[in-house]
């Protein structure tokens, strides 16, 4: 979907920014001893008082406001009671925001989806390098965006940094389009595919590198979402929602804080 007009770009930003401004609040929670379902109705308490809808829960029959994944687990974790954070642990954080608003007579959806892996309390030095390398991937491919970059523009340069430190690149899952869906034509690889696809002004899209410490395998644990690396080493993902112009991709789900060139 492309989109063209002052409007639909405003209400994107809006969605975009309530995903920002929520995440760094939930980010600013994560401590030992809290758990992922507290994280989850938070962020939807928030998001609701926004004005905004939580994109995820009921999205395929997906029961959360959140993704949260624990360590060893790559994204589609589902918020628990049960699930305790501790010291050590680290956590990907995946937030969808939707604003429903009328066009042109149409109820259309606007939607930012956005993503950090953070740590709980102290973590490792090889852990903080493995989340700053995912979060340097997810900008050295933000910075590739614009209207007629190659796909493997972006793919190329998030693998590439995996490459240098030989963490494994989770090839299965990659970002997207947006548009009246969460997920929509092109998927975006994090690899070299020898793409065709080139990106248009106007397009919106998420891009979404996850790292792993071990191989590259995953698979799909039996509550059907969840996301694990074969081998149980941790794993870390980062996502920003775009939007492609003729220089430059805008950045739509920066948080208030955040420092994209960092
Ligand atoms: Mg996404």
């Amino acid at each position: 979907m492309i989109i063209q007009t002052d409007k639909e770009i405003d209400l994107y930003k809006k969605a975009g920014g309530i995903a920002g401004l929520v995440l760094e609040q939930v980010m600013k929670l994560v401590e030992p001893g809290i758990s992922t379902k507290d994280l989850d109705n938070y962020a939807e308490d928030l998001i609701l008082q926004k004005g905004g809808i939580p994109t995820f829960k009921g999205y395929r029959e997906f029961p959360a406001t959140l993704c949260t994944s624990i360590n060893e687990e790559v994204v589609h974790g589902i918020p628990s009671k049960k699930r305790i954070l501790k010291e050590g642990d680290i956590v990907s954080i995946d937030i969808g925001v939707t604003l429903k608003e009328e066009i042109d007579g149409k109820i259309r959806n606007f939607i930012g989806d956005t993503a950090v892996t953070v740590p709980c309390g102290e973590i490792s030095a090889k852990l903080n390098n493995l989340l700053r390398d995912t979060q340097k991937s997810l900008y050295a491919g933000i910075a590739q965006a614009r209207a007629g970059a190659n796909l493997d523009a972006i793919g190329g340069a998030i693998e590439d940094i995996a490459n240098k430190a030989a963490y494994g690149l989770v090839r299965e899952y990659g970002g997207h389009g947006i548009g009246k869906n969460l997920h929509e034509e092109p998927f975006i690889f994090n690899y070299r595919t020898n793409s065709k696809i080139k990106l248009k002004e106007g397009m919106v899209i998420a891009i979404e590198p996850m790292f792993n410490e071990g191989g590259d395998r995953v698979r799909t644990k039996s509550d059907g979402w969840t996301v694990v690396t074969q081998d149980y080493k941790f794993s870390a993902h980062f996502e920003h929602s775009l939007l492609i112009t003729q220089t430059a991709a805008i950045v739509l789900t920066k948080r208030p804080s955040e420092d994209i060139n960092e």
